[in-house]
């Protein structure tokens, strides 16, 4: 058979790693970091940097420059500028535009009260006066994927989540209308992210489906637990890591994501650690449920 001409070779692809300035890096961001990371790395790819910082009341100033000095001081070096959510308002207004346009959202003044916990499936509320919130009106049907790590998933909007909030109320661009224009823009190939999120990911691929824009694989990594079960980040336990002395926490990262800790045992230097993690790197060994943090940076 005639090898494929050079210009046929797939590009290689894009990751991203996209926090939420909310605080330090923790052992919790650095697996997600160190995870997306080390797919798109070993697979010859671009690793992507973008700052989450819409949701203004829950961003810490000063929050989003130490995570990203920390993830420098950690090898975590990524490709071009960091991507600010702040500074991407009019693209995001551009796309809700586009849905107007297209009768795929409506404005909505139902409060969480009339809502009662259940999916938002046409209005309830008699209200028209007053801030609206705009929703994408979603199908009564199932959206599947295969995620890399945790296999096939689906999930039916209409039934289990509700038409999906895109912008808020109070003025604020919400995080699904955010990550799909902004993964889009920084021509992201695989989402690494994770798994509290794998179940938004639906919701995100039916605005990529509306938008017309391309649907990226999607790999969920494992949550790391505090003492009581709870996602680290949102407890006491999520202290800030060390970024003066990255080799042990790397090294309680990589074993956390289920490769063996000999690769990186006798590594002593973090440029020679990196590689040795990119080179060895087994997306098969990942974990496929949620586990426990260790004790190095808790
Ligand atoms: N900003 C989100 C977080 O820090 C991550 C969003 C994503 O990866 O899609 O939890």
């Amino acid at each position: 058979m005639t090898p494929a001409p050079a210009e046929f070779k797939p590009a290689p692809g894009c990751g991203r790693f996209a926090p939420s300035p909310t605080g330090p890096l923790h052992f919790g961001s650095l697996v997600a970091a160190f995870g997306s990371f080390l797919r798109a790395r070993s697979q010859g790819g671009l690793w992507r940097m973008r700052i989450e910082d819409i949701d203004t009341p829950r961003t810490v100033p000063g929050a989003a420059e130490l995570q990203l000095g920390a993830l420098r001081a950690f090898g975590l070096e990524w490709d071009g500028e960091v991507m600010w959510q702040s500074r991407r308002i009019p693209a995001y207004r551009t796309a809700l535009e586009a849905l107007r346009e297209r009768g795929a959202v409506f404005p909505c003044r139902c409060s969480r009260g009339e809502l009662g916990g259940t999916p938002h499936r046409g209005c309830i509320t008699s209200r028209n006066e007053g801030p609206a919130a705009w929703r994408l009106r979603v199908p009564d049907r199932e959206i599947a994927f295969t995620d890399a790590i945790r296999g096939p998933q689906r999930q039916n909007l209409a039934r289990e989540v509700g038409d999906v909030v895109l912008w808020r109320g109070d003025g604020l661009v919400a995080y699904q209308l955010a990550v799909v224009v902004d993964d889009a823009a920084q021509g992201v190939t695989e989402v690494v992210r994770g798994a509290d999120l794998i179940d938004s990911t639906a919701r995100q691929i039916f605005l990529q489906q509306t938008l017309g824009l391309p649907t990226p694989a999607y790999a969920h990594l494992p949550l790391a637990l505090d003492a009581e079960g709870r996602k680290l980040g949102k407890s006491q336990q999520a202290l800030a890591l060390d970024p003066s002395d990255p080799i042990p926490a790397l090294r309680a990262a990589w074993a956390f994501l289920g490769q063996p800790p000999a690769t990186l045992a006798n590594v002593a230097s973090l440029p020679r650690l990196l590689d040795a993690a990119i080179a060895a790197f087994d997306p098969g060994r990942v974990p496929s449920h949620d586990l426990r943090a260790p004790r190095t940076g808790t």
